[in-house]
């Protein structure tokens, strides 16, 4: 069978490899910015400071744009991404948007998004699932199998209660002191920690090689995870697109903007149209089965942009959603006094998850400690001069760390995609322009007030206080996990999905990233994107 994949993200390269395996021929359509260069990748984050001809520039941009100036009146961010992973999020001129309430980060980079994530991957339960077409025991190989090509690193402690078990679940890399300690701490009082507070801690699950296999390195502990790791310990989708690229029966054709099917009489697909990135070519792709893979917001898009061109009509896809996120810097008391290690894996190593009455209710938390990352942020939103943060600061650096919550979402129809009129230049076209449309859950406030003061008691036991002001709920689109604008429905409805993600209205289009989750849990949902996109692979192909 001819297939045409659009995108590659973890979902895109993981469907992609899935039915290569099964020799189906296949094409990637592609705006695949590249990465650059890995900065002297045998340096850790140490000799990368000193070696570097010019440090400041690699660390803090062209134009200083990492770094975060507190400004007057607004709760500033306590970091940035870094100038190295620019390109992610680089857009051709062909994607414009207008947005009324959630300002969302949109890749068009050759691996999406994920070649800038934090490689957060957690299990759906199925009380999470239960919105879903299928169960944890359907889904449940594809975990292995996702697992087993990307590696994933934890252990099934504490917390294996809210992440059900799967396979190839590999050893962590070990603690850096801080959270060594942090975790030592709970671990003594445990039982009496999860009675008082309903809180439960334990390792993160994470997307790293502990071990090095498949040509990848196992985590040297360089300290240069934000910035791009340099042997390929830390999972980005980039890797797997190799794996594919490798394949005799697959083509991938990047700098192609992919703009909208072209829609024959009967509904199905008859090709698509893409734009070259550079330059002003257009091709049009024919292929057996459609399977768009570009993210919820640019899937969204490519569809609302294909009935348009068709009818003129302008439709709505509603039920967008995202995870609301909280960020709540606390000091780990036992570290007063001693020194941070640069060499440590830099991401999250611990997670919180918090029980409730209502199981629907999870809320999920990573503990991410300071190490590497800028710290500047941080200094200037202490409520002191600059000068007595510094002092202070230094101090107390190796006992920081920033505690991440997560919120669920679920579809709502005040919450949507659209396009509006005004008149942008899409190459020969003109299109209206994607316009999205997002207003927070009511209880937004309720639920996070009232998920802060229990954490609130919990840290304070754990002798690593939340800092008194320092809390920030992150603007409405930082959880960048978007979904649910073409659920998959046990019921044949319009603008939906079957089990196998196949559209109800167009039969030869498969939609396999976020836009089919039904329902958005607390945890990050990329693990089980990819394992979804590898479950319709296998199923419908
Ligand atoms: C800073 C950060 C941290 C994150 N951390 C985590 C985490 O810890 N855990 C977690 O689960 N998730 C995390 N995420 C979210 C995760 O990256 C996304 O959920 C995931 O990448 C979505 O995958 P996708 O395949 O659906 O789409 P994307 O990653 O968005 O990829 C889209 C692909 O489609 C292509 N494309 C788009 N439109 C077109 C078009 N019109 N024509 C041609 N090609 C097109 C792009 O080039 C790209 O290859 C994080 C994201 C960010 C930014
Ligand atoms: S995962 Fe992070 S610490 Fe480990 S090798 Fe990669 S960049 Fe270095």
């Amino acid at each position: 069978m001819k297939i045409l994949v659009i995108g590659s993200g973890p979902t895109g390269v993981h469907f992609a490899l899935s039915v290569l395996k099964k020799n189906h021929q296949v094409t990637m359509i592609d705006v695949g910015t590249q990465r650059p260069a890995m900065a002297l990748p045998e340096e850790n984050f140490t000799g990368l400071k000193q070696s570097l001809d010019d440090p400041v520039r690699y660390f803090l941009g062209e134009k200083f744009d990492a770094a975060i100036l507190p400004e007057p009146g607004t709760d500033s961010k306590y970091y940035a991404l870094p100038p190295s992973k620019d390109y992610v999020f680089e857009a051709p001129q062909f994607f414009d948007f207008a947005t009324y309430g959630l300002s969302p980060l949109v890749s068009f980079a050759a691996g999406g998004l994920a070649e800038a994530w934090t490689g957060g991957c957690y299990p759906l339960n199925d009380t999470e699932l239960s919105a879903f077409p299928f169960s944890y025991d359907d889904i449940e190989p594809y975990y292995g199998e996702v697992a087993r090509r990307i590696g994933i690193a934890g252990a099934e402690d504490d917390l294996a209660r809210f992440h059900p078990h799967h396979d190839d679940l590999s050893p962590p890399p070990s603690l850096d002191e801080n959270s060594a300690r942090l975790l030592a701490r709970y671990e003594d009082r445990r039982a009496t920690l999860i009675s008082k507070h309903k809180i439960i801690m334990g390792r993160s699950r994470y997307a790293v090689l502990t071990e090095g296999r498949d040509g990848r390195g196992g985590c040297r502990y360089c300290g240069r995870c934000l910035w791009g790791c340099p042997n390929q310990a830390f999972y980005t989708p980039s890797l797997t697109l190799r794996e594919c690229v490798a394949h005799a029966n697959f083509t991938y054709r990047a700098g192609f903007f992919a703009s909208y099917f072209r829609l024959a009489p009967d509904s199905s697909i008859a090709h698509l149209v893409a734009y070259a990135v550079k330059g002003c070519g257009r091709e049009t792709f024919c292929a057996d089965a459609y399977i768009l893979a570009c993210g919820t917001i640019s899937t969204s898009n490519l569809i609302l942009r294909s009935v348009y061109k068709s009818t003129r009509e302008i439709i709505r896809l509603t039920g967008l959603t995202d995870n609301r996120q909280v960020l709540a810097p606390f000091i780990n008391l036992a570290m007063l006094g001693r020194s941070y290690n640069p060499d440590s894996y830099q991401y999250h190593q611990l997670a919180v998850g918090m029980l409730s009455a209502d199981s629907s209710q999870y809320i999920h938390g990573q503990i991410t400690t300071l190490k590497t990352a800028t710290v500047h942020p941080l200094i200037a939103n202490l409520p002191l001069d600059f000068k007595t943060a510094i002092s202070l600061f230094s101090d107390f650096r190796s006992g920081l760390g920033v505690l991440t919550l997560f919120f669920n979402d679920w579809r709502r129809e005040d919450n949507y995609l659209t396009l509006e009129q005004t008149s942008i230049d899409g190459a020969r076209d003109t299109w209206p322009r994607l316009s999205i449309h997002y207003t927070p859950p009511e209880d937004d406030p309720a639920r996070i007030d009232s998920a802060l003061a229990k954490l609130r008691r919990f840290f304070y036991d754990l002798r690593a206080p939340i800092i008194p002001g320092l809390t920030r709920i992150s603007p409405v689109g930082s959880g960048v996990h978007y979904s649910g604008t073409l659920p998959m429905s046990r019921e044949k409805k319009s603008w939906c999905l079957s089990e196998n993600c196949q559209s109800y209205d167009i039969p030869n289009l498969f939609i396999v990233d976020g836009a089919a989750m039904p329902f958005l849990p607390a945890k990050n949902l990329t693990f089980t994107l990819m394992a979804n996109a590898v479950r319709v692979a296998e199923r419908a192909f």
